[in-house]
């Protein structure tokens, strides 16, 4: 591993690709990323990871329990989705599902390809309301516009020198389910990195605004996590932290794409 490194990484690296994976939308959400594991690879493992995810909790009797809350959540996702071409044209037709988890969690997540999942936990207890759901939505579509999984299963790859290899020496199904695995790992698994956490705060602004959602109903969403992460930060505060910057850039950044909301209020 020490050594052989240089070479390995050569081989990776004739790979891989450093632009962007998004359009630029108003927010500009242009910035270069190095890309390594494939895009289709990582739908594949998110697709596979999604349906254990979905299973298990199904065995569990918490797999969309509350038809009421599933109803809304999946209509706040149908008016998002249409808008997230403004980033990445061929998402529109990605095979998106949104699912509910009865769980005190606060949580919810997006996965390649379109794979959401939003725990009940977060809407309950934080009494959300249908804006501040499609901000928290925005935000994590927004993580699978940008390919934020991707890009750090794609630094995973070069760290651990392993992922190139793995993927020939292993037959495919094997090789699936290792990707499953890096999928769920890099959705669900380990917080996102304070700049993917920026880049998806003002791509998730102008996913709701376009869709017609006020976007400082995301400021509120993040004055309430605040509040309640007094004490003990639950998991998804840790992974997402809240602070004043992130309120001041969210507050700047919904103010910028004002003008869509109206003009979508219209
Ligand atoms: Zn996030």
């Amino acid at each position: 591993m020490k050594y052989i490194s240089s070479l390995v990484l050569a081989v990776l690296l004739t790979g891989c690709s450093y632009s962007s994976s998004t359009q630029s939308g108003s927010v500009g959400a242009d910035r270069k990323q190095m890309m390594i594991v494939s895009s289709k690879d990582m739908r594949e493992g998110s697709a596979k990871a999604y349906k254990q995810v979905l299973s298990d909790a199904n065995t569990k009797g918490i797999l969309n329990k509350d038809k009421v809350m599933l109803s809304k959540i999946r209509a706040i996702a149908k008016r998002l989705i249409p808008h997230t071409k403004v980033f990445k044209k061929d998402a529109p037709a990605w095979k998106w599902e949104v699912n509910l988890i009865s769980s005190k969690e606060l949580n919810a997540w997006c996965m390649s390809g379109g794979k959401i999942a939003f725990y009940t936990g977060i809407i309950e207890t934080l009494k959300l309301n249908e804006g501040q759901i499609a901000a928290i939505m925005g935000h994590e579509i927004a993580h699978a516009l940008k390919e934020h999984g991707r890009e750090r299963a794609s630094s995973q790859a070069v760290s651990n020198m392993g992922l190139g290899l793995l993927q020939k020496s292993l037959g495919l199904s094997q090789a699936t389910t290792k990707l499953a695995g890096m999928a769920y790992n890099v959705t669900v698994g380990l917080p996102f990195s304070r700049k993917h956490e920026t880049e998806a705060d003002r791509m998730g602004v102008e996913l709701a605004a376009r869709a017609g959602y006020n976007p400082l109903e995301a400021v509120r969403v993040w004055q309430k996590m605040s509040k309640h992460s007094k004490g003990a930060p639950p998991e998804f505060l840790s992974t997402h932290p809240s602070s004043a910057t992130r309120i001041k850039d969210l507050t700047k950044y919904s103010q910028k794409v004002m003008p869509l909301y109206k003009k979508a209020k219209k």
